[in-house]
């Protein structure tokens, strides 16, 4: 039954059915059309890019489907719950994001501003006077790409930006994902502390912690050394 649908069980099962979009793809209407799918055939687990807006695009797809998983059932699908949500996050790779802007001097008075409508992050504002500021807020917009289309005189664009991984693992942890994924690599320890360090404190609201390693030379004892790092 779905109420009682637990992903762990596929895990120890060993038929662990997961979807990974990529830590680099952040394609978002492919992001939610794939999302959606693989949570209508019975994936246990979404693994995407640590990016909010990618996030954002995974659970919107994630709340569709679960308005369509009784139907997808009688129809055949392996529908069986809402999978986890899981974020790949690289200790040595710095993740890129997308910010929008536009200049507002540029907006025809008569625009009715369906950018500032549509944002779902109240992220584009609108004031009056010499002193005020009229555009997209820097520190609210996650780069959902919502309000590019919108524009009636394609005003808005994106521009890219890097951030430390340790640096945004409180934002992407903070928007309740379920189960992170840590890719890191023989002799990266003090990388992988400092990104452990800013996850540490969310931990508790996970439900998995995966950590990817490929093979090689002294990988035991790097193993051993992140174990004494994260026990609890
Ligand atoms: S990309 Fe546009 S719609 Fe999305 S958060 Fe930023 S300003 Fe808002
Ligand atoms: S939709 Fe375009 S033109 Fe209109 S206010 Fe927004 S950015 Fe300006």
């Amino acid at each position: 039954m779905t109420e009682l649908y637990d992903p762990l069980h596929s895990l120890r099962e060993g038929d662990w059915f997961k979807l990974i979009c990529g830590a680099s793809f952040q394609h978002l209407p492919a992001v939610r059309s794939l999302t959606l799918a693989y949570t209508l055939a019975g994936a246990d687990c979404i693994d995407v890019a640590a990016d909010p807006a990618v996030i954002s695009a995974a659970k919107d797809a994630l709340q569709v489907a679960s308005t369509m998983g009784n139907e997808a059932k009688q129809r055949g699908f392996g529908f069986c719950g809402r999978p986890w949500l899981m974020v790949s996050l690289n200790d040595g790779e710095d993740p890129h994001f997308r910010k929008a802007e536009f200049d507002s001097d540029l907006c025809p008075g008569d625009c009715p501003r369906p950018c500032e409508k549509i944002c779902p992050a109240q992220a584009i504002t609108f004031q009056n006077g010499s002193e005020a500021y009229s555009g997209v807020l820097d520190q609210r917009c996650y780069g959902c790409g919502r309000c590019l289309p919108v524009c009636p005189h394609q005003l808005i664009t994106t521009r890219s930006y890097v951030s430390a991984p340790f640096a945004i693992a409180p934002l992407i942890l903070s928007n309740g994902v379920d189960a992170i994924e840590i890719h890191t690599k023989v002799g990266n320890l003090p990388d992988f502390k400092r990104l452990w360090n800013a996850i540490a404190p969310w931990c508790a609201q996970l439900k998995l912690l995966a950590i990817s390693c490929p093979d090689g030379k002294d990988l035991i004892d790097y193993l051993k050394e992140i174990y004494q790092l994260i026990q609890p």
